[in-house]
């Protein structure tokens, strides 16, 4: 993709126009560095004409039926699978992850059209007997109005539809500010609703590469009645802070810091399988990535051994390149983090099993590569057991019981996805309940979908996404008292 065929645009009511500063930003290939296209640098005065335009589409849209908006939705999601090869080679592009991963998040971030499509009809409300007998009581679940979204780098397209979708079902109207490292993705989204007839002003882009000036603007200004914010934990933090100012309802997917449970009773050979495919998922840059895996100690050595097989055979670089699994990571910091990580695990007495060390060759210095890294024998004292990763580094440690191993995987402050890999069924539901974190995989790495709630306990977050849990959050309770 040239630079040409991007819209260094906002999008705002409806239209396509430039910041108001006239300004924009480079946007670059993280496997190459090389520039790809410019995005406009929206500021906080962009954002509150955006935030304008969908309060003025507000009445209407709202006032659509349920039926209608399902259309348009429905429409979008079609133009979206229609255009899934640009998109996700795009993405590949702009964000790194090999091209069979991008197209698989292209259809995941379809199926949040095509779900919010359908959910759109089913927004019940209810009667509940009254207390009098001349008395009735009415529920009514009503839109909660302009909605303020930001979303991440490490899935540009699906982050996007998961908050996007749902609102417009509700009959909220919306601004979204994407990454400033993937909004070329989210700009290809808006071309998308704006083909699929999306009246002007129900949903809005704002393209920025300092975020923080439009995140004050949606945490001030009082026409935003709901944010939804999925990144770091830090960032959400200080944007509940000033959402709280005005009491906006918020919804939050922060950080997480898996843990991955083998027990004595699974089969060692297929848990290492699984650690190995959702572990250096998108380069370990998935805030549901396995940050800790515990094995008991009786299997570790078939463990550690499929598991190094598995990994040493991965092959890193181009998302573009047949055969490659690991993309680069999203820009120098990332890069850092993860070399702090494995260096003071390795001083602390953690061993390398495999990787360890930045990759380089073949051209591979123009990117941020990162050798896909098995640590073992890591502790508690480690960093990498505190901290989330958020690369390709997978740090093993031995446990003995059951009790030790759930005391371990709940130490943290963290609570979106845990996993667990047993054939007893009674530990299986034992350790479901146990658990505190939003989303539990019981001999399955892949437990999402745009059908099924996602979202994390603790600082992981709050709220959830995907479902029909996904659209409540958008939706006001309004109860009806009536004297007849
Ligand atoms: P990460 O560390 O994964 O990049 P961030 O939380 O920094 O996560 O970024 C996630 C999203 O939050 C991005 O869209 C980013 O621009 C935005 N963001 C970062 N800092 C702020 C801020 N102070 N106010 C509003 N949005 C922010």
């Amino acid at each position: 993709m040239k630079s040409s065929d991007n819209i260094n645009k906002l999008y705002i009511d409806g239209q396509w126009v430039n910041a108001a500063s006239g300004a924009t930003f480079d946007v670059f290939n993280p496997a190459s560095g090389e520039k790809i296209g410019e995005a406009a640098d929206g500021s906080g005065s962009d954002a509150a004409r955006a935030i304008e335009a969908s309060r003025k589409a507000f009445g209407q849209w709202a006032g659509l039926t349920a039926h209608q908006r399902s259309e348009y939705l429905y429409e979008a999601y079609q133009r979206m699978t229609a255009n899934r090869e640009h998109l996700a080679r795009l993405m590949t592009e702009e964000q790194g992850k090999p091209l069979k991963a991008s197209r698989g998040e292209v259809q995941y971030g379809a199926d949040f059209l095509l779900w919010y499509a359908e959910e759109a009809k089913r927004v019940y409300g209810k009667t509940i007997p009254a207390p009098r007998s001349d008395q009735r009581f009415m529920v009514l679940r009503q839109p909660v109005g302009v909605v303020a979204a930001i979303t991440p780098w490490n899935y540009p397209v699906s982050m996007v539809t998961r908050k996007v979708a749902p609102a417009l079902a509700a009959g909220c109207t919306i601004v979204l500010k994407p990454a400033e490292a993937t909004p070329l993705c989210a700009v290809e989204v808006f071309k998308i609703l704006h083909e699929a007839g999306i009246p002007a002003g129900v949903a809005n882009l704002v393209t920025a590469l300092n975020p923080a000036p439009v995140g004050e603007v949606f945490v001030q200004n009082p026409l935003v009645r709901k944010l939804t914010f999925t990144g770091s934990t830090e960032v959400g933090k200080i944007l509940a802070k000033g959402a709280a100012r005005q009491v906006k309802r918020i919804s939050l997917e922060l950080g997480g810091h898996a843990p991955f449970i083998v027990f004595e009773d699974s089969d060692p050979v297929h848990a290492a399988k699984g650690a190995a495919l959702i572990k250096f998922l998108n380069t370990g840059q998935t805030c549901i990535s396995p940050n800790r895996i515990f094995v008991h100690r009786s299997i570790m050595a078939p463990f550690v051994e499929e598991f190094k097989s598995r990994v040493s055979r991965m092959r890193t670089g181009s998302g573009f390149e047949n055969g490659v699994s690991i993309g680069p990571l999203v820009d120098n910091a990332a890069l850092q983090k993860v070399q702090q990580q494995v260096s003071d695990a390795l001083d602390q007495g953690a061993a390398l099993v495999c990787g360890g060390r930045r990759l380089t060759k073949d051209n591979l210095d123009r990117g941020y590569f990162y050798a896909p890294t098995v640590l073992s024998d890591v502790t508690p004292q480690m960093l990498i057991f505190r901290e989330e990763t958020f690369g390709p580094v997978a740090p093993i440690i031995a446990f003995d019981s059951e009790e030790e191993v759930l005391a371990l995987a709940n130490d943290t402050n963290y609570g979106l996805a845990a996993y667990i890999y047993t054939n007893n069924l009674s530990r299986a539901m034992r350790m479901f309940e146990a658990l505190n974190f939003g989303i539990i995989g019981i001999n399955d790495i892949n437990p999402t979908s745009a059908a099924a709630p996602f979202g994390g306990m603790q600082e992981s977050g709050l709220g959830r996404e995907g479902g029909r849990e996904g659209i409540e959050e958008y939706l006001e309770t309004k109860l009806g008292g009536f004297s007849i």
